[in-house]
Order: structure tokens, then C-alpha cells, then sequence
């Protein structure tokens, strides 16, 4: 049929749709290879080869200064024919490439109507992150009115109104020790919102120029989740993991990467700058097409553990405490899992990130570190809770598959044992589950497997219920 089809269409339409894909798909100079965005309209010369003004000025110049007389060669004697760029490229003043980089669509993206409430936000978050109920009340209002900032911005740019209030940009920076869920929480906010989200590692990051990832990189993985798209990547999120990795070393043996260089180097990134990415590459290089993204409206997230911070809040509350009464209050700090609820600006200072880093992560919060119970919750709640990906992968195989609340206990128990929060329920599950696997579909007569709390403890075994029996 679609052969058919195809005969009966006229060759010139088809040669016109296929023009009219090609003009759709973006064009790169071939020899410069930035975007035709940044370089204003490119000439096509045959071969498939499309040169942008930049680059056919230098070449005029290089042959000009190299003393070739561009008035001794006339189209008659050589296959050269002159060009007049004005006619190509027209007389009209041609944008700069920051000019190129303001967004192009005049409707705005957003609207207040397409932006969740915060309770809406936080409802969503729920249904996947345990507990943690500060950090998620937190972020659900930082990022409502991150969205409530760039409609406002787009309302002015419109209307062309210079005056009223600029809203501030609100990134955040999470506190917790490692599994927590600071990482989930961002990845759980990023799909409920449907942005594009990059996740990077502050330990890569160096200053540019030194081996490792330089600080722009991570614009351009941002770039790689919008699909190229860069009007989507500049309304995305960053979420710069091990932030604390890089705070100012008072002992400078520790680490040779110059942390406090590299918070220097991410504050432009942080406040707003316009940067030129290769797209789908990793590395800046001559063959790789560059495209230009402002970071102005992206939502950075940090995260970090700040091992020693609840040590620097402690100390701050006791010396605050005094004499007298309060001093009584002393050890109620001691082993207060909550103290970096109580974290300042200072506090984070004298743990080595630099004011002016600070200063552009006006939204701090932390996350609890996780319990027995919270564990337990984690297990068998979450929408994609592990358990509910075990209890299909059985059901599959017609096979119910249940937990003693005894072994979820011992589980979470096990997995706490790891330090690695709840990212060690799935290492110490896996292990069990993995044999039950394996043995189950050998019988068909197997419906129901119970995992008890003595086959974790490794005093027993599963209980096995075959189709027909009585539970
Ligand atoms: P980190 O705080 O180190 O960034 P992650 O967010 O990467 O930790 O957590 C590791 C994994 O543990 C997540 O992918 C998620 O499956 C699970 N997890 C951690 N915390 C929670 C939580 N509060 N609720 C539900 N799942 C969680």
C-alpha cells in the first residue's frame, strides 16, 4: 500500500517533503560547527556542505592576507564565482549570539495554570518518598515558585515592563547522609513535573582547564535529557551530588582538587550565564556542533552529607546554651538526629562552603537519616516499592509471594548494618530473593511463598504453599 502510495506522489511533492524535513532539522556550520542559531543564516554549497558568514569572511581574509589578488581572479579564468554576501546573507542586522540565546517563542511555556500547587507537588512526592515531610514541603514550595518566577518573567518580557518585583531564583541545597532519598526526591520531582534533569557528581567537577569534567559539562547532559531542545534544557533542573566534597579544605593535605576553585568557578553557573555546550558530546572539540544555553532560569539543586556538620550545629547550640539552665540542655543535643534541622549559614561556613556559594542557595533543608521503620516503609510502600517488584516478577510465574512483617524487620535491620541507607535494602534482598528465583518456576505445583523472618535471619527457611492447599 505505502509502495503504492509512494509511486502515485508526485516526485516534485516528494522532493518537497523531504525538503521540508530537512529545513526542519538543525543545520550546523561545516566547518566552525556551531548551530545556525548562533551563527544567523548558513549557505548551502553543493556537496552538502553549509558554511556560516564567520567562516567564509575568514576564509576571504586568510586568501587576502595569505596575497592572493582577489581582483585578478575572475570567474572566467578560475571555477571561483564571487559571492556578494550581502545578497546571501541579507543587509539586515545580524543577532549576536547571546541575542540568538533569548528565547524564540513569544507564548510563554507556562502558565499559572500549568504549574502544580505546592500540596499537589508534595501529594505526588508522597506516593514515592518515605517520609522526610520538611525536605518535601521545602522543594515543593521552592520549586512553585521557581515556576511562579519565570512566569513572571515571561509576563514582563512580553509586556516589556522593566519595573515591579523581580523574584529571586530559589536553588536549594539538601542536607542528609548518604540513601536518604535526596537524589530520589530531585529524579521523583523532575518526572511529577515532566523537566528535563541532569545529575552530576561535584567530586568531577575542576576548574576548566584541568583533567576531569569541567564545571559546563553538566549544562550539556541537561541539554542531552531536553532532546536538543534548548528552550526546554534552560527551564530544567541540575542536581550537583557530593556538594560537600567541596568545601574549602582547612587541612590542605586531605585532597589535592581545590574545592573552593571549583565553588568559584559553578557561581556564574549558579546566578545565571549564558554557555556554549557541544551537543551530544561530553567534550568541546572543532567536529562537535555547539549550541548556546542560559542557565538563568535552570533550578539547581546541591546535595551533600556534611559528615561533620551536626558536630558544628552541636557546638554552636551548646555554646548558645551558656551556663546555668540552658546548659542542662546540653546533652538534649547530643544525639539529636535532628540537628541539621537547626543548620544556619554559618554553620555551613565554618564547614567550608564559601559565602558567595551560599548566597545562590537561598533554600536550605535537610533530610532525616533513616530508620528501622522508615526502612521497613520503604520496602513495601513507595508506588515502585521493591517489594511490589518482586511480589509481579512472581506473579509472572502464578506464584503469591508474601513477607512476614518479622522478616521486613530484618531486612531493614540488615540493610542498616550496610550505612548506606536505604540503597542497602535492595543489595540485601536481592541476595535472598535471588535463590527463591531460581528454585520457584522448577514446580508448577508451588502457589504461595512466604518469606519468614527465620530465612533472613538464616535459621530456616521460605514456607511453600502448593496450589490447592489451605493457607
Ligand atoms: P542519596 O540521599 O544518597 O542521594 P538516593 O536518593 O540515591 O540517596 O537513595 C538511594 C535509593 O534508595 C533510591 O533510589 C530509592 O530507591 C531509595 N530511597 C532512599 N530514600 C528513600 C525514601 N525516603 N523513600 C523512598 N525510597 C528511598
Amino acid at each position: 500500500m505505502e509502495d503504492e502510495e509512494k509511486k502515485d506522489k508526485p516526485k516534485d511533492a516528494e522532493s518537497a517533503d523531504r525538503e521540508d524535513t530537512e529545513q526542519k532539522k538543525p543545520r550546523y556550520c561545516s566547518l566552525c560547527r556551531r548551530a545556525e542559531r548562533i551563527t544567523g543564516p548558513l549557505i548551502s554549497v553543493p556537496g552538502g556542505i553549509a558554511i556560516c558568514r564567520d567562516c567564509i569572511e575568514k576564509g576571504l581574509d586568510t586568501m587576502q592576507s595569505s596575497g592572493i589578488d582577489l581582483s585578478s581572479v575572475t570567474p572566467s579564468n578560475t571555477k571561483i564565482s564571487f559571492l556578494d554576501l550581502g545578497n546571501i546573507f541579507g543587509t539586515q542586522h545580524r543577532p549576536s549570539a547571546a541575542e540568538n540565546a533569548e528565547p524564540k517563542k513569544e507564548t510563554p511555556l507556562l502558565t499559572m495554570k500549568s504549574i502544580p500547587a505546592p500540596h499537589r507537588i508534595k501529594s505526588q512526592l508522597d506516593q514515592y518518598v518515605i517520609g522526610q515531610e520538611d525536605a518535601k514541603k521545602t522543594v515543593s514550595v521552592a520549586v512553585y515558585n521557581h515556576y511562579k518566577r519565570l512566569v513572571s518573567l515571561d509576563k514582563k518580557k512580553k509586556e516589556d515592563d522593566g519595573a515591579g518585583v523581580e523574584i529571586e531564583k530559589s536553588n536549594i541545597l539538601l542536607l542528609g547522609p548518604t540513601g536518604c532519598g535526596k537524589t530520589y526526591l530531585v529524579q521523583t520531582l523532575a518526572r511529577i513535573l515532566d523537566i528535563p534533569l541532569a545529575l552530576t557528581d561535584a567530586t568531577s567537577l575542576t576548574e576548566a582547564g584541568y583533567i576531569g569534567d569541567d564545571i559546563e559539562s553538566v549544562v550539556s547532559k541537561l541539554l542531552a535529557a531536553a532532546d536538543g531542545d534548548v528552550e526546554k534544557a534552560q527551564r530544567g533542573i541540575i542536581f550537583i551530588d557530593e556538594i560537600d566534597k567541596i568545601a574549602k579544605k582547612h587541612n590542605t593535605n586531605q585532597r589535592d582538587v581545590n574545592g573552593e576553585a571549583v565553588q568559584q568557578g559553578m557561581l556564574k553557573l549558579l546566578e545565571g550565564s549564558v554557555v556554549e555546550v557541544p551537543v551530544g558530546a561530553s567534550s568541546k572539540n572543532a567536529m562537535v556542533p555547539m549550541e548556546l544555553v542560559d542557565t538563568r532560569n535552570i533550578l539547581f539543586i546541591c546535595g551533600g552529607a556534611f559528615p561533620d556538620l551536626p558536630e558544628i550545629v552541636r557546638e554552636r547550640l551548646n555554646k548558645t546554651s551558656g551556663v546555668g539552665f540552658a546548659a542542662q540542655l546540653r546533652d538534649r543535643f547530643d544525639n539529636d538526629p535532628a540537628l541539621l534541622h537547626q543548620v544556619t549559614t554559618e554553620d555551613l561556613r565554618a564547614f567550608g562552603m564559601i559565602p558567595e556559594f551560599l548566597g545562590r542557595l537561598p533554600i536550605v533543608t535537610a533530610l532525616d537519616p533513616l530508620n528501622e521503620d522508615m526502612l521497613v516503609r520503604i520496602l513495601r510502600e513507595p508506588k515502585n516499592a521493591i517489594l511490589r517488584q518482586y511480589e509481579a516478577l512472581l506473579a509472572m510465574d502464578e506464584v503469591k509471594l508474601t513477607f512476614e512483617e518479622g522478616a521486613l524487620h530484618a531486612i531493614a535491620k540488615a540493610a542498616m548494618e550496610k550505612e548506606t541507607g536505604a540503597r542497602g535494602l535492595r543489595a540485601v534482598l536481592e541476595g535472598y530473593m535471588r535463590d527463591i528465583m531460581y528454585e520457584i518456576p522448577k514446580d508448577d505445583n508451588i502457589g504461595e511463598v512466604v518469606i519468614t523472618e527465620a530465612y533472613i535471619r538464616k535459621t530456616g527457611g521460605p514456607r511453600i504453599r502448593l496450589r490447592g492447599q489451605d493457607a
